[in-house]
């Protein structure tokens, strides 16, 4: 039976069009493709029936309420529909692949993020291939999670990040393998799929407050400085450390700093600035100075990943203890344990 996909179409370059100030989000997509594909190649696509927001945004203005927004859509669609594509800007999407994820849980059915690094109204748009790619890609049923497909890539959602603003390979995901391609033949790698665990209804909470700030180390941070963030009124910070997670070590001031805030309740997740790896708090002195401050290793974990998570589970009203505990739990795929 021919498979029956939904399109949200939220903004993005994909879709955008020059203006004075630069490209804006544009609306009338659809009319835009049927431009760009002759009759008889878009009768050759799987089925799609394609929704455009009211506010088509740039994803650099993201917030928590667009991922309400982007959940509830395809909740209250998802009986209706065999796969989901979402039509993104992609400077935040490895952000709302991932907190649709953990909004998403227990899928049994495709949701695939996609966008463009040129628009489609261009010569040289990359968005026809995305689009097409992701509309297959959508209508597998072998996929069961939140991905993201970019120039022949099938990425799992939250474990990508986009890593190059030029290139039309802009995302990868660094800690974990591809799930598939798209070249002449379509393959996917069955056995690094996401085999959802439960059948519980999707946990649609996102508040609309901010519970969770990123904080990064460079050579020279101190005490001062980092009270100050500290003190903004977060229920967890995501401090980004160098290598397998180490830090400062010598200056006592600092980890003084740290002991202070989590003695306090708030949550300190160490993540590495590393590109690819994941963080040994043990490895050396300097990660482990910082794990007897209270701070809590976040294994493998991206940052744009653990942002979601935590934000997800405060919004689900869990305690900084409960939270604590669930870093080490692998909730949609996002962490290796
Ligand atoms: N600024 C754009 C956005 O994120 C970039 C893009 O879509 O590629 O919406």
């Amino acid at each position: 039976m021919s498979k029956k996909i939904y399109v949200a179409y939220t903004g993005g370059t994909i879709g955008m069009r020059p203006s004075e100030s630069g490209y804006v989000p544009g609306d009338n997509l659809m009319g835009l493709l049927e431009e760009k594909l002759p009759p008889d190649v878009m009768a050759s696509l799987p089925e799609f029936e394609l929704y455009e927001y009211p506010q088509l945004i740039d994803s650099s203005n993201i917030r928590p309420d667009n991922w309400k927004q982007i959940a509830s859509d395809i909740a209250s669609r998802y009986e209706q529909f065999d796969g989901f594509v979402v039509l993104h800007g992609t400077d935040t999407m490895a952000y709302s692949c991932s907190m649709i994820s953990f909004m998403l849980q227990n899928l049994q059915k495709p949701v695939i993020f996609t966008g463009s690094q040129i628009p489609l109204c261009e010569a040289r748009t990359d968005g026809l291939e995305n689009l097409v790619g992701a509309l297959t890609m959508a209508a597998d049923d072998r996929i069961k999670e939140v991905c993201l497909y970019f120039n022949g890539r099938l990425l799992r959602g939250n474990r990508s990040r986009k890593l190059n603003a030029y290139l039309f390979d802009a995302f990868d995901s660094p800690n974990y393998p591809w799930l598939g391609r798209a070249d002449i033949h379509v393959e996917l790698n069955e056995t690094l799929l996401w085999q959802p665990k439960g059948k519980e209804k999707f946990q649609l909470e996102c508040d609309s407050e901010t519970h969770v700030g990123i904080l990064q180390l460079f050579p020279g941070i101190n005490a001062q400085w980092m009270e100050s963030a500290l003190s903004q009124p977060m229920d967890a910070f995501i401090l980004r450390t160098y290598g397998t997670g180490n830090g400062p070590d010598a200056d006592h001031a600092l980890l003084d700093t740290f002991a202070k805030a989590t003695a306090e309740g708030k949550l300190i997740v160490n993540l590495t600035q590393c590109h690819r790896g994941t963080v040994h708090q043990g490895s050396y002195a300097a990660g482990s100075a910082l794990a007897k401050a209270g701070i809590v290793g976040g294994l493998d974990t991206t940052t744009e990943a653990m942002f979601c998570k935590l934000h997800h589970l405060y919004s689900l009203g869990l305690s900084t203890e409960e939270v604590k505990a669930m870093l080490s739990v692998n909730l949609s795929g996002e962490v290796s344990v």
